[in-house]
């Protein structure tokens, strides 16, 4: 059995309470290792290190930053078979999908490796009475609380921009999925980043993350997670006026009209729909169709959708993987009830699978429903799994209406080949991000973020520099 650890001030130690919490292999349904279930003591514990380690990391030239971020992304890179394989077991998801992640979380720490070197100060000169500049300065201790759907990608894409801003930080992944959180922790030992710069604590949300929320002296929070969690987070930090990064849920449209190219927007739309067992908050679960060509659309997806293999996560043909957990999986199948009772006609898939040699194993079938009003609860409320309603629709305005009807505004995708209606379009989509002709490419420059209930602020490129620090304006009159 393997036991994880904490990572406080530079060393891997055991919770102060002693105790710990099953860690399952989702593809089996059993346990393979214990997490630690820490506390308000150890957050405290995270925190003192990284309030010790602060002065010395702010001052720290960028230049060194940069070596020791990139020396961790260096190193993700050398372990990225060891972390995929870790990654899988404890999610869920294929190796061969794990693998791609970890190259993009070395990625994160790569990319805000260089922009430590590069985010500085604005000026801006009053013609000849003043100059103003503006000092970014690191908040100080921070924390980052991230989910279990894609651990260390979301994991580092909070840590690689909070460290490179000059932050010390003490941060969470889900209770799910812990180990390559900690396996980065051996990394940051191997790659010699000081100790107290970075402190991760295993737990509960409701323990180890309320604690590191309602702690005065973390000053700010970077959340991904669901927008329950999230609202509970925005409550506990608003007395204190912590800083607030919140990415949230999304029920993401994806509209393929008639004039699109249907093979690639079918093809992407089986991915769209079913990676990662559609536990992605960019996937798109409500799929609308233009009426014109609903049928061969359907069709062909369908073709597409059968082929999808289920089932050994090792298996490099396997596309669809376990659910993360137990309680995830039976919500999953609860919304399958509801979708049904709702009305839905299940086209494929619509219960648990069981594919061989992984009976015990919390798997579902890839699931196309139809026949559901757009305003039903399947289509407002995010399911999170390999579960998607294709609807059709007739005009640009009544999709329109149809793709902001929810409470969510994450991410949409469009398919169609006239630009006039693209950008038309993109302009009125109530969503963080607009994919047209595609999906998932991302440029790590760029904004990511979602509006109405799928999150406040932005991450990615200056947006996280921007968020992990605080902007000082400086007058400096000039006199004749
Ligand atoms: P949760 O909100 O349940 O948990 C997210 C993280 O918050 C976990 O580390 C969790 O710990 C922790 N947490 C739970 N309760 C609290 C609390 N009271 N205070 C502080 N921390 C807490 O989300 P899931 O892990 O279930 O992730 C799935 C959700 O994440 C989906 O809604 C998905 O859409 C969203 N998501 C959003 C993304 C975006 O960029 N907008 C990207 C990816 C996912 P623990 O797991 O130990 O309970």
């Amino acid at each position: 059995m393997i036991t994880l650890k904490n990572y406080i001030n530079g060393a891997l130690c055991a919770p102060v309470s002693g105790n710990y919490l099953d860690n399952y292999n989702p593809a089996k349904g059993e346990v393979y290792a214990r997490v630690p279930d820490s506390g308000a003591e150890d957050v405290e514990l995270a925190w003192e290190a990284a309030r010790a380690a602060f002065p010395s990391w702010k001052n720290t030239a960028a230049e060194d930053k940069f070596k020791v971020l990139n020396r961790i992304a260096e190193l993700i890179d050398i372990h990225q078979q060891k972390l995929a394989e870790a990654e899988s077991l404890d999610q869920g998801k294929p190796v061969w999908l794990a693998k791609n992640e970890m190259t993009r979380a070395g990625q994160n720490f790569r990319f805000f490796a260089t922009a430590a070197m590069q985010f500085g100060s604005e000026s801006h000169a009053m013609e000849d009475k003043a100059i103003n500049y503006t000092l970014r300065q690191p908040i100080g201790v921070v924390g980052c609380i991230s989910p279990w759907n894609l651990p260390l990608y979301l994991f580092t894409w909070k840590i690689a921009p909070a460290l490179a801003a000059g932050n010390c930080v003490v941060a969470k992944p889900s209770e799910f999925t812990p180990y390559t959180a900690a396996l980065l922790a051996e990394i940051c030992i191997e790659a010699g980043l000081p100790k107290g710069v970075l402190n991760i604590v295993h737990g509960l949300g409701g323990s180890a993350g309320q604690s590191m929320v309602e702690h005065k002296g973390i000053k700010a929070i970077s959340f991904t997670g669901g927008t329950a969690t999230g609202k509970r987070i925005a409550s506990v930090a608003a007395p204190m006026f912590k800083k607030l990064s919140l990415e949230l849920g999304g029920k993401n449209p994806n509209i393929i009209f008639a004039d699109a190219d249907i093979e690639k927007a079918v093809k992407t739309t089986v991915n769209s729909s079913f990676l990662n067992q559609g536990e992605i908050c960019l996937c798109g679960s409500r799929v609308f169709i233009q009426k014109e060509i609903y049928e061969t659309f359907k069709e062909k997806l369908l073709a597409q959708v059968t082929l999808l293999k289920t089932g050994n996560p090792s298996d490099d043909t396997v596309r669809v993987g376990a659910i993360v957990s137990k309680p995830h999986f039976e919500k999953v199948l609860d919304y399958l009830e509801i979708a049904k009772s709702e009305g839905a006609k299940v086209l494929i898939g619509g219960a648990a699978a069981q594919p061989e040699g992984f009976e015990n194993g919390w798997f579902i079938a890839p699931t196309i429903l139809e026949g559901l009003p757009q305003d039903c609860r399947t289509n407002m409320e995010e399911i999170f799994g390999p579960v998607i309603t294709i609807m059709p629709f007739e005009t640009e305005d009544e999709v329109l209406e149809f793709a902001n009807a929810t409470e969510y505004g994450l991410a949409c995708t469009l398919w169609t080949s006239d630009l006039n209606r693209a950008h038309r379009m993109a302009g009125k989509i109530e969503s963080g991000i607009v994919w047209i002709n595609c999906w998932l490419l991302r440029d790590l420059r760029t904004p990511f973020g979602g509006m109405k209930q799928s999150g406040v602020g932005r991450e990615g490129g200056w947006e996280a520099m921007r968020f992990f620090t605080e902007p000082k304006n400086v007058c400096i009159a000039i006199h004749s």
